[in-house]
């Protein structure tokens, strides 16, 4: 069963050797008698900005850190003093360290869950491996539309899709010939937020890292407006260029730099949707925001989620979004990189803009 696991605690900007391959671990895959685990087959893992939070040492953050290998090393260490036995039956001792966890598609191999059989489609949190055993399935959706393509459920379909439903219409509450803003536009969540605006009725501009996304944005999603960021000497110059008159909506995906410039720049009674601020991730220590003080002058409505808290809002959700993705009223840009070895540095490489669109690992199509 491969996996990719952890070494050990990040500290700045992750790395590809951060993490490794263990070739070596085995699985049942047969449960015992009377468990109520469920076994999957790893299809799609998603790669997602808030795992970076875990591979750092828990310092108070919503997310629990990982386990990496090197403290499961430490711990098997200690054990060799006072348990001989033990060690004989764990002699190698990568089988014991912890995979890498985050959200994926998974096919079901052997289930005593009462709602889920073998060959059911789930998605939801699972190993970066090619096989897990899933302790706690009432965390799995059953995949009940399959003629959809199935990695459609690590984003469109999944934890990114609500969060660009929640964090726009919940918090921003759009009306039609709003001005919108999307930062990180070109990313699992900012394609749908700007797609969602334009549905709207609201004119959109994104920012993105690279001439392809900034055309992708504009001949793709529709966007009426995009600008690379990395290009612009001067944020607050440019978004009065595109915003003449103001911004109603930022939806926030990067922080630093960006934000401190659109505060100025927003419109009376404007809202900002805090989703994520992936510039501020990988600094030792988050640096402070200016321009905060329009916040009061224009009345602006800031807030922060996490779309966990908006689950219950996913059947709503899916009645909206299925129609819209069958009917070509909206689109979805992946990025598939294939196979488990490229997982460290699909991962790594959100924090590059290396991904177009939804960054996913192909683990196994069926
Ligand atoms: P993306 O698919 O957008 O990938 C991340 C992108 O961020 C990169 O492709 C890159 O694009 C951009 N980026 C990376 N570093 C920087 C930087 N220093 N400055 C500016 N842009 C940068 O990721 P997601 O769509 O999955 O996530 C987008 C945001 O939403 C993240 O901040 C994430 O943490 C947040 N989020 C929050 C959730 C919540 O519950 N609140 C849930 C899910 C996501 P580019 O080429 O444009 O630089």
């Amino acid at each position: 069963n491969q996996q990719v696991v952890l070494k050990d605690y990040v500290n700045g900007f992750p790395k590809e050797s951060d993490m490794l391959l263990n070739d070596s671990a085995t699985i049942n895959l047969k449960l015992p008698e009377g468990s109520n685990a469920v076994v999957v087959k790893n299809l799609y893992l998603s790669c997602d900005p808030y795992m970076r939070d875990r591979m750092s040492k828990s310092q108070g953050s919503y997310v629990e850190s990982y386990t990496p290998g090197s403290v499961a090393l430490t711990h098997c260490q200690i054990f060799q003093s006072v348990m001989n036995e033990y060690l004989i039956q764990h002699s190698n001792l990568p089988e014991d360290m912890d995979p890498i966890a985050g959200l994926g598609v998974a096919k079901v191999l052997d289930s005593g869950h009462s709602n889920l059989k073998k060959c059911d489609l789930v998605w939801g949190g699972t190993g970066w491996e090619e096989y897990s055993i899933i302790n706690a399935p009432d965390t799995l959706f059953k995949i009940e539309h399959t003629d959809v393509p199935l990695s459609y459920y690590t984003g469109i379909l999944g934890m990114p899709g609500m969060t660009a439903y929640a964090g726009f219409y919940e918090i921003c509450a759009p009306k039609k010939g709003e001005y919108v803003f999307v930062s990180a536009a070109a990313g699992a969540v900012g394609q749908l937020v700007g797609q969602f605006a334009k549905l709207s009725g609201c004119y959109v501009v994104g920012s993105a890292g690279t001439k392809e996304k900034v055309d992708l944005l504009k001949n793709k999603f529709g966007f009426d407006e995009a600008f690379n960021y990395k290009e612009e000497q001067d944020l607050d110059a440019t978004l009065k260029r595109y915003f003449p008159d103001g911004i109603d909506i930022y939806f926030e995906n990067v922080g630093g730099k960006m934000l401190e410039a659109v505060l100025p720049n927003m419109r009376l009674k404007g809202r900002i949707s805090a989703c994520g601020m992936i510039s501020q991730y990988n600094l030792e220590q988050g640096g402070g925001v200016r321009n905060l003080f329009h916040i009061i002058t224009k009345s602006v409505r800031m807030q922060g989620f996490i779309v966990t808290h908006y689950f219950h809002m996913f059947p709503k959700y899916m009645d909206m979004i299925m129609p819209l993705i069958k009917q070509e009223k909206i689109c979805y840009v992946e990025d598939l990189a294939e196979g488990l070895a490229s997982a460290p540095a699909a991962l790594v490489g959100l924090f590059s803009g290396r991904n177009v669109g939804k960054q996913v690992v192909v683990v196994a199509r069926e």
